[in-house]
């Protein structure tokens, strides 16, 4: 573990998406360093935590919500917003190899830009990268999407750590850091 230096910053950042697209194997790669092909997709700690040192001065401590609430608040839609509320940021994951997934992530980040916080900073993961034989969603659809939609963006793989570190520092370099 990195020694915090400086100025801590803490923030609560969510994973929001499709099952299956890969969210807990994303915030297993990025906290454990760490890829599991029979991951069962139930299980899901439900609160991990990870720091990103940004430079000597600053450190970014994230505490990471993962899908375990998620799953179980979907069969109430009302409850959804308790699992991303206070959440200063939110990372909407689809499956490179999944149309249905792309969409299902822009319902998220609609709702997200109704309902979250305002400042929210979120981030849109093309995962399974690694899969690009089964690509079914191009790359240039979904960066058009997220540049109209506001959303930083990067195609990832939880399974070869691609962009996965990347997709996290950015995250972190956009968040309030001035107070
Ligand atoms: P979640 O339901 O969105 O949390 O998805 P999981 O993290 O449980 O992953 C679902 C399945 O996809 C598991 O079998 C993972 O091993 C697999 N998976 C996750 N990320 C990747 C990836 O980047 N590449 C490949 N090839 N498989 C992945």
């Amino acid at each position: 573990q990195p020694q915090s230096a400086g100025k801590l910053f803490q923030f609560k950042l969510v994973l929001l998406g499709e099952s299956a697209v890969g969210k807990s194997s994303l915030v297993l790669r990025f906290v454990k360093d760490q890829f599991d092909d029979y991951r069962e997709s139930t299980i899901g700690a439900a609160f991990l935590t990870q720091t990103i040192c940004l430079d000597d001065a600053t450190t970014v401590k994230f505490e990471i919500w993962d899908t375990a609430g998620q799953e179980r608040y979907k069969a109430r839609a009302s409850l959804a917003p308790m699992y991303y509320r206070n959440a200063n940021c939110a990372v909407v994951v689809y499956d490179i190899t999944q149309t249905s997934s792309l969409d299902k992530a822009k319902s998220w980040v609609k709702e997200l830009q109704r309902q979250a916080d305002p400042n929210i900073v979120i981030a849109l993961a093309g995962n399974k990268s690694d899969l690009s034989a089964r690509r079914a969603v191009e790359t240039e659809e979904a960066q058009a999407y997220a540049d109209e939609a506001g959303l930083l963006f990067f195609e990832t793989s939880a399974k070869t750590a691609t962009n996965v570190n990347e997709l996290f520092t950015s995250i972190a370099k956009k968040l309030p850091l001035d107070m």
